[in-house]
């Protein structure tokens, strides 16, 4: 657990079993509620399910509904806070329909809405926002048709809250209000000048893409008032970014976005909502830190300064206490769902060996690295090893395109090489002081695990923006691992890899991993997926949507879990067919192909048959590798 900081990232959710396998734990607080990953792949297995494969625990996601709720909840009558708490989930960070339900059925005790910052959202969360009393709330930029559907959901009884993004989405509202004959709920976006830390700090500030400036707000309150409509304004939003790492830039924010809401109040606007947005970080990494993967508070820390900021300010400048809306979606959906894949095989720098006997005549680059690998150990210089071992290996390349030294001398010269490079390394080992050259030798010699799935499917911010996603084995955590790997994709593209893990305390770019067997397959978990992942992948190399299986635990029986739903991935046919192929068509042309060969005596007509399935059964088949 240590080497792998399962703990740290886990949030209670997950850890390792007896048996030395991961397992879930659906609810933090019943840990003798656990779910062995080794069963879920044996089940995975004989459901006859490809991996790689998407796995979605929808206990946790409730559980994190209900601690989010629940700590809001508990702060806001410790502190005796006079407003309430309504929170909203922005679909955006995860729109799969099976999680939005999920959140939204979890969600009803507490009349937790959904947030949609996109007409393709608005039109979603009007279908599924059936929480009684729980709001709707409305970001990014709108048509007039976006108004229309808007205050379409208002009439069907939603609480619908239209945040202005811009000035002019002022104009539309009051326009389509006025034709409709009714009063809106609507909330102004703030430009704060308090910045998040962090990958997303451009949500704040001058040059945020959102938000009115604190002249723009008075302006569009004014505007409302001269349309009668000065009582529709009862919402002020903020969202300083997403991935918040430091929790000053929360205390912040709170203070500004409060002392905005209290002016409004002041200038007679008494706003009934302050909406904080999201930000709620995911320690991704483990550290508990500012880096970009990590936060540097908790849950309880993060509502406490809301819930007293919020009430400082209020009672300071003797005002109600809002009520508090936050869109947290990262913090709801990120633990909920991981990637099981295998590992489909090792691609070492040093893999293959040829015999370095020396023969008569040979090149004399050879012969140098021949006897630098027999006298190393009696030369005290290390540095000086690697500096004649890697002009000797640069020598013999040129040598070769010059033709000097052929193919087989300079296969020679490279086993040598290596060799000497892995002997280092033993040497190295705990050594106070390593040459800046060779720091970098333990990543030179490892080993990159080639994984069955597509970064750019499944882990679409490990590339985007450099986050690090906790992975690690599934099973033999009673072993030791003994190789130092980092781990790549099956796409034709050489930024399809991972070489950022959390290793102990350290982030480094390999993770030690156990040896292959034959006997066994070997299973990655790649954790925390739920959030922006899922959904924000793309079909590079044609590598489509993954398998899902949707897992929920029995209350009764601790040990016990099913799978409720499977929903199959991206055929072949399916990604073919999003980029204007016709697969049918595809179909007869081969046949035909196949047909000419067959007449011409070249196949035999049993042959054809089979082939011609063979090509069919590929079109409908998964998109992934087969084992
Ligand atoms: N609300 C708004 C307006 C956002 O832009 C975002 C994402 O950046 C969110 C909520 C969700 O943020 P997070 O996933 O960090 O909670």
């Amino acid at each position: 657990d240590a080497l792998y900081g399962i703990s740290k990232w886990g949030a209670g959710y997950f850890g390792l079993n007896k048996q030395g396998n991961v397992c879930v734990t659906p609810d933090p607080t019943k840990d003798h509620l656990q779910i062995d990953f080794a069963a879920v792949i044996e089940e995975i297995k004989q459901e006859n399910i490809q991996f790689p494969v998407v796995v979605r625990f929808h206990d946790v996601l409730r559980n994190q509904v209900a601690q989010l709720n629940e700590t809001f909840q508990k702060i806001i009558a410790e502190a005796n806070y006079q407003g309430l708490y309504r929170g909203v989930y922005p679909v955006k960070v995860n729109q799969m329909r099976e999680v939005v339900e999920e959140i939204v059925e979890a969600g009803a005790p507490y009349h937790y809405g959904l947030e949609a910052g996109s007409k393709a959202e608005l039109l979603t969360v009007m279908a599924y926002n059936t929480t009684h009393d729980a709001l709707t709330i409305l970001n990014g930029y709108k048509d007039e048709e976006f108004m229309h559907l808007a205050l379409l959901a208002q009439r069907l009884g939603r609480k619908v809250v239209i945040v202005i993004e811009k000035f002019s989405e002022l104009h539309l509202i009051v326009k389509v209000a006025k034709e409709i004959g009714i009063d809106p709920i609507i909330g102004v976006r703030a430009k704060m000048s308090v910045k998040g830390r962090g990958k997303w700090e451009g949500s704040g500030g001058d040059r945020a893409k959102f938000g009115l400036t604190i002249s723009e707000i008075i302006n569009a309150a004014r505007l409302l008032k001269s349309q009668d409509m000065g009582h529709c304004l009862q919402l002020l939003h903020f969202h300083i970014g997403s991935q918040l790492t430091d929790i000053r830039a929360v205390k912040e924010a709170i203070n500004e976005g409060a002392l905005i809401y209290a002016e409004m109040h002041h200038l007679g606007f008494p706003l009934q909502y302050v909406d904080i947005g999201g930000g709620l970080g995911i320690d991704y990494d483990g550290t508990k830190s500012t880096s970009d993967s990590s936060r540097n508070y908790t849950l309880d820390e993060y509502v406490a300064d809301v819930v007293y900021g919020m009430q400082e300010v209020c009672d300071l400048e003797k005002v109600p206490h809002p009520t508090l809306v936050s869109e947290s979606g990262r913090a709801i959906t990120a633990h909920h769902s991981c990637v099981i894949t295998e590992i489909v095989g090792e691609i070492r720098p040093d893999s293959a060996e040829v015999s370095v006997e020396a023969v008569s005549g040979e090149h004399i680059l050879v012969t140098n690295m021949r006897e630098l690998a027999q006298n190393m150990d009696t030369m005290e210089n290390t540095q000086e090893i690697y500096n004649d071992a890697s002009q000797y290996k640069e020598q013999a390349s040129d040598a070769f395109k010059f033709r000097v030294v052929d193919i087989e001398e300079l296969a020679k010269v490279e086993t040598l090489y290596w060799q000497i490079m892995n002997r280092l390394r033993i040497r190295l080992q705990g050594a106070e002081f390593v040459p800046e050259e060779l720091q970098t030798l333990d990543f030179d010699l490892s080993s990159q695990y080639l994984c069955n799935f597509s970064i750019f499917q499944s882990a679409a911010d490990t590339w985007a923006i450099d986050q690090i996603l906790p992975v690690i084995p599934l099973t033999r955590h009673l072993e030791k691992p003994t190789v130092n790997c980092s781990l790549v994709d099956i796409t034709c593209d050489s930024d399809g890899k991972l070489d950022k893990f959390t290793v102990g305390r350290e982030i480094s770019n390999v993770i030690p991993m156990h040896a292959l067997n034959r006997e066994e397959d070997y299973y990655l978990g790649l954790f925390l997926t739920g959030a922006y992942q899922d959904v924000m992948g793309d079909m590079h190399n044609l590598f489509g949507r993954l398998n899902e299986v949707h897992i929920f635990s029995y209350d009764d029986d601790p040990d016990d879990f099913y799978i409720e739903e499977i929903v199959r991935g991206s055929s072949v046919e399916n990604v073919l067919s999003i980029m204007q192929y016709n697969p049918s068509s595809m179909a007869k042309d081969v046949k035909r192909l196949i047909d000419k060969e067959v007449s011409a005596g070249n196949i035999k007509p049993r042959e054809g048959v089979k082939l011609t399935d063979f090509y069919e059964n590929c079109l409908s088949g998964y998109t992934y590798l087969k084992r």
